[in-house]
């Protein structure tokens, strides 16, 4: 069992931002990052491989409950060659919050990779997995379910595609639900989206901010912009996965010049919440302390 980010959380003024862990990916790394010298990188993988953490952020602003992005969902599979991907926990995590589904209100999508829809229905859309069973509903709901225009019709015409969202389990349960938002719209006080599109079409980061006003601070749910520490250290790297790899540098470029901004990196395993210190001619990743909770 490889090193996984906790729970844990990140407060600004009435509103918290929790990381609920669902499960991780262990990730052959020259398949995923082809091209990196990983001997220059001491510490980026575990036993060879990379590994990333799935799951979800709450973003809890006193009225609202806000779902960011639904994991990877309830599977253990090996994908040979690529990954072993192991979800489940997401709902057991909400628990610990004293949440349950039908307490979400709002779901938000950054973009639709497997590991970002696995909650979507009661189903788990497992890659390549036998369909024993049509979805009966959504997992959340109660909730509205938002993500970018774009990135819809971007999936709606590849579905099959390895790492995309499953046609059956996520998509065709979400027609004639999903409601489409653009970059500045705003999900709830103090919470907007900013059109990151590169890693995928519609590829949307999440903004956080005090509703009161208060500190300059903000907190920035990034998504896939950024997988691994390594990608700060070297902006210039590429993920296997980036739809528009020069689009996807460009707004990696632009969040680590971000002033005021904490990080939240929903795949690094030691610590999700964190800034990008400017270091010399490039950054260095620092954690900060979202305090742990209980579990
Ligand atoms: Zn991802």
């Amino acid at each position: 069992m490889p090193h996984l980010a906790e729970q844990s959380r990140f407060t600004l003024g009435g509103t918290t931002i929790t990381y609920l862990p669902d499960g991780y990916g262990a990730h052959h790394p020259d398949t995923m990052m082809p091209g990196v010298d990983w001997a220059a990188h001491p510490g980026s993988l575990a036993d060879s491989l990379l590994v990333l953490t799935f799951g979800a952020f709450l973003v809890r602003t006193g009225d609202q409950n806000i779902l960011v992005d639904l994991a990877l969902g309830e599977m253990d599979v090996d994908i040979p060659g690529v990954a072993r991907l192991k979800g489940g926990e997401l709902l057991r995590s909400l628990a610990a919050e004293g949440l349950s589904a039908d307490d979400i209100d709002t779901v938000v999508y950054t973009h639709l990779h497997l590991d970002h829809v696995g909650w979507t229905s009661d189903v788990a859309p497992v890659p390549n997995g036998p369909r024993t069973r049509t979805p009966t509903g959504l997992t959340f709901a109660r909730a509205r379910h938002l993500m970018a225009q774009d990135e819809w019709r971007y999936w709606s015409a590849r579905t099959g595609e390895l790492g995309g969202p499953d046609a059956d389990v996520v998509l065709k349960p979400l027609e004639g639900v999903v409601e489409f938002i653009g970059g500045g719209d705003t999900i709830a006080p103090g919470v907007t989206v900013e059109d990151t599109s590169g890693h995928t079409p519609g590829h949307l980061a999440v903004v956080v901010r005090d509703p009161s006003g208060a500190g300059r601070e903000s907190v920035f749910l990034a998504g896939d912009i950024f997988h691994a520490p390594v990608e700060i250290a070297d902006p210039n790297l590429s993920f296997s996965s980036d739809v528009d790899p020069d689009r996807a540098k460009a707004v990696r470029d632009r969040v680590l010049e971000r002033p005021d901004t904490v990080i939240a990196a929903g795949h690094f395993p030691h610590g999700v919440f964190g800034r990008a210190v400017p270091t010399g001619d490039t950054y260095t990743w620092t954690t900060v302390d979202g305090s742990p909770s209980s579990r």
